[in-house]
């Protein structure tokens, strides 16, 4: 087995935590994650891994050992079918790593979030979406996973094989075993022409743009500016035409992203008051109004934003149907100025619904899916499936995302934002994202805890003394 480190400090990516772990390991094979599984276990201390730790909360924090997959990294095998590519490869992996070597072959990954820093495991671990009226949950794209479980072993699960303990581990925060292997499949390369423009915020929510503007491309991105009532609009195609170069920003540039944090910093520290002023200067120098703004570009690349700077964040899902209603609740409560927010507030819509048999290709957009799990631990509401052409509103979720920038390092108030922000979604039907800054559970509620409960017990069984995760976080979620 390697040698554990000790005295290693651990921050995750935005730097809000940190821990020393009793002892830090960056194994190179699998062999050695079992060595290090099968240690722990008779030193009966908790094992918690990580990938790149873009989780915004405690989630990789922990006083046990901790251990990174960075080393396992490589891509090991493609296998070619008609229309698809199933790719193994090591659970250690980064999406944004993976992006060029599958570009390199001429694939692609079927959906991203907003970000590629993260890991293979890391994003199934946690649920992690991207923004589509036909694709869900990126896990959506995993054919299997290769699991180290509390006793060592390699279990393989996929949706035909130890289906249970696929429906865990495919949303496992970690606590299910080491993933260490996955197979994921790839698509052919695309490019996207997407479509970007402003529009008032109450046209946004009028029925005949809200059912419209989430289902007239295959992605999308929309981003409310609540202190300019305004909200730009990004939607994007797969299109066979060549990509373009890089648009040009200034607030790309070293001494835009700069003026941008300054500004920020300015109206975290000096006054809270500021922040509307700040917030509305900022977006009339970004954006302008009555202009559509077109371009091509690599599918990744696009689908990717800049998320700017480090940042608290809460996210939460509900019915889209819910959104109208829920979204003017939020305004009326942003222009109280009982609390200052940060833009933008993501508004983004995916879709989790599964078709009741793997349909393998298909013509039009969306998913070849790599299974059709639904996690137990899918934040999403359970919503019917609906083929493509078919889909409306009704078989989307909505995923509302509020961002809190940490200037120069410096933590916003959160409390009262936030803690509103949790209420109104909770009063919507929603649920938390599992890797954010969230503390109200509804999980705890009667109608969520049969999917909870089931999830406890498959851990239990693949992980008896529940070895794997951070306990202090699990401790605080009501996972133990
Ligand atoms: C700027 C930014 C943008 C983001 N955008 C999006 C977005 O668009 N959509 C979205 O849904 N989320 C988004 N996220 C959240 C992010 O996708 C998740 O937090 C994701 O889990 C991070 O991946 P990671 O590799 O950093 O995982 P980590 O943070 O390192 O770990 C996350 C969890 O996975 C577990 N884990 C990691 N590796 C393994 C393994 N090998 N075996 C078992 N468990 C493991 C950890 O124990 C932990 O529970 C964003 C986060 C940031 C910071």
């Amino acid at each position: 087995m390697n040698q554990g480190l000790r005295h290693h400090v651990h921050r995750t990516w935005a730097e809000t935590f940190k821990c020393t772990p009793a002892l830090f390991f960056k194994p190179k094979t699998v062999a050695d994650v079992q060595d290090i599984v099968r240690e722990a276990v008779k030193s009966k201390i908790s094992v918690t891994t990580y990938g790149s730790s873009h989780s915004p909360s405690k989630l990789t924090i922990t006083s046990g050992w901790l251990v990174n997959l960075d080393n396992l990294n490589n891509i090991l095998d493609y296998q070619e079918h008609k229309g698809y590519t199933d790719v193994y490869v090591e659970a250690g992996a980064r999406l944004k790593d993976l992006n060029v070597a599958l570009e390199r072959r001429g694939l692609a990954l079927q959906n991203l979030g907003s970000i590629s820093e993260q890991s293979v495991a890391g994003v199934i671990s946690t649920g992690t979406h991207g923004a589509s009226y036909c694709h869900g949950l990126i896990s959506e794209q995993i054919v299997s996973l290769e699991i180290v479980t509390e006793t060592g072993e390699i279990v393989t699960a996929s949706d035909n094989e130890n289906k249970e303990l696929f429906s865990a581990a495919l949303l496992g925060l970690g606590a299910i075993g080491v993933i260490v292997r996955a197979t994921i499949r790839a698509v052919p390369a695309f490019n996207i022409e997407s479509r970007a423009c402003v529009l008032d915020f109450d046209d946004l929510l009028d029925p005949k743009i809200w059912n419209s503007v989430f289902l007239q491309s295959e992605y999308h991105r929309i981003w409310w500016y609540p202190y300019t009532d305004k909200v730009y609009v990004w939607t994007g195609e797969k299109t066979t035409k060549a990509a373009q170069p890089p648009a040009y920003s200034f607030y790309g540039t070293r001494l835009g992203r700069f003026l941008y944090e300054l500004l920020l910093f300015a109206s975290v520290k000096i006054s809270r008051k500021l922040t509307p002023f700040v917030e509305k200067w900022l977006f009339s120098r970004q954006f302008v109004e009555n202009q559509i703004i077109t371009r091509v570009g690599p599918g990744y690349s696009e689908i990717n934003m800049d998320c700017l700077f480090k940042q608290l964040v809460n996210e939460w899902s509900m019915p889209l149907v819910e959104g109208p209603d829920l979204l003017r609740a939020l305004r009326t409560e942003i222009r109280k100025q009982e609390f200052y927010v940060h833009a933008p507030i993501e508004i983004r819509a995916s879709n989790t619904t599964l078709p009741p048999h793997n349909i393998g290709l298909r013509n039009g957009p969306g998913p070849i899916y790599g299974n059709i799990t639904r996690p137990l631990l899918d934040p999403s509401p359970k919503l019917t499936y609906k083929e493509p052409g078919q889909i409306s509103n009704e078989q989307l979720t909505l995923n509302l995302n509020a961002t809190m920038y940490k200037p120069f390092g410096f933590i916003p108030p959160t409390e009262a934002w936030f803690s509103t922000f949790e209420n109104l979604c909770a009063a919507h039907g929603g649920k938390p994202h599992w890797a954010k800054n969230w503390t109200l559970n509804p999980w705890l509620q009667p109608e969520n805890i049969e999917s909870f409960q089931s999830w406890k017990n498959i851990r239990d069984r693949y992980a008896p003394s529940r070895l794997f995760g951070s306990r202090e976080w699990q401790e605080e979620k009501s996972l133990l």
